[in-house]
């Protein structure tokens, strides 16, 4: 365990499984406590115990993101047992792909629901505690397809561009306050959401990846960490794709 985010409180939601777990485990690596939420307190079992192994210190939160309250709640337990939040990471998302032709207007919403709404209701929440504080850092986890589109996700596409203007605004709203708002925007990420893909298609999109390989959460661990930590204090409004190439073409 290192000392760089020594006594920080980051709130992480998703951080059950793929890129918010290894982003949960970096920080608390690097001495930060983690407020951690997923649908279910069991599904955090695993990141808890990884964190306690460390010596760390966590705290598990179940719920939906797409309830307001659940935001709220967590917000609150962060409040209550640490005395406020340093910083978010909006990770927690779905996919549904289909093509347009086919998608179903449930599917549009319940993508948008998720990914959009539910990372605005966290962002909303943590902005009164770090307004207070006159401090915070806050990272939403995008996606290098917001910027291109993909074939098939017209939903999840519309869903994380919004959320790349979402994060611009919020940073021209809050940087007055001493908080940075920024997006991580993953390309191809070998987790669960990935790991459906058939074998051909996974293949077809690593021949578009100039580094010629697929990332690793952990890839995308560091460079949030960057973000939140004392390195990434005048860093705001910024969309950092972390794609190996994908997106040069
Ligand atoms: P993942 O392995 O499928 O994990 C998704 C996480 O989100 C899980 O912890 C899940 O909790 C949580 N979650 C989903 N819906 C939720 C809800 N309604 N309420 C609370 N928690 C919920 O996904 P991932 O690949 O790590 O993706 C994480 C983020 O990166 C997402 O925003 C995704 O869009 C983005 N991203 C991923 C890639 C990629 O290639 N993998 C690329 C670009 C962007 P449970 O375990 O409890 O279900």
């Amino acid at each position: 365990m290192t000392k760089e985010l020594k006594d920080q409180r980051f709130l992480v939601t998703g951080a059950s499984r793929g890129i918010g777990k290894a982003i949960a485990l970096d920080l608390a690596q690097h001495g930060a406590k983690v407020c951690m939420l997923a649908t279910s307190l069991g599904n955090l079992e695993e990141t808890g115990a990884a964190i306690s192994a460390m010596g760390g210190e966590f705290l598990p939160m179940a719920g939906d993101i797409t309830d307001p309250a659940t935001a709220q709640a967590a917000v609150s337990a962060m409040v209550e047992a640490w005395g406020g939040v340093d910083g978010l990471v909006a990770n927690a998302g779905i996919t549904s792909d289909n093509l347009l032709l086919r998608m179903t207007p449930e599917q549009f919403q319940k993508v948008v629901d998720t990914n959009l709404n539910g990372s605005f209701h966290f962002l909303k929440a943590v902005t009164k505690p770090m307004m207070r504080q006159k401090a915070g850092r806050v990272v939403l986890i995008g996606s290098v397809v917001g910027t291109t589109g993909n074939p098939g996700q017209v939903n999840y596409c519309a869903a994380k561009a919004a959320l790349h203007g979402m994060a611009r605004s919020a940073a021209l709203e809050l940087g007055s306050r001493g908080i940075t708002v920024n997006v991580v925007a993953p390309g191809f990420i070998q987790t669960d959401m990935t790991g459906e893909l058939p074998e051909q298609a996974r293949q077809a999109m690593i021949t578009k990846i100039a580094l010629g390989r697929p990332g690793n959460p952990e890839d995308i661990a560091g460079i949030t960490r960057f973000l939140l930590g004392p390195s990434g204090g005048y860093v705001t409004g910024q969309v950092m794709l972390v794609d190996g190439g994908l997106s040069l073409g």
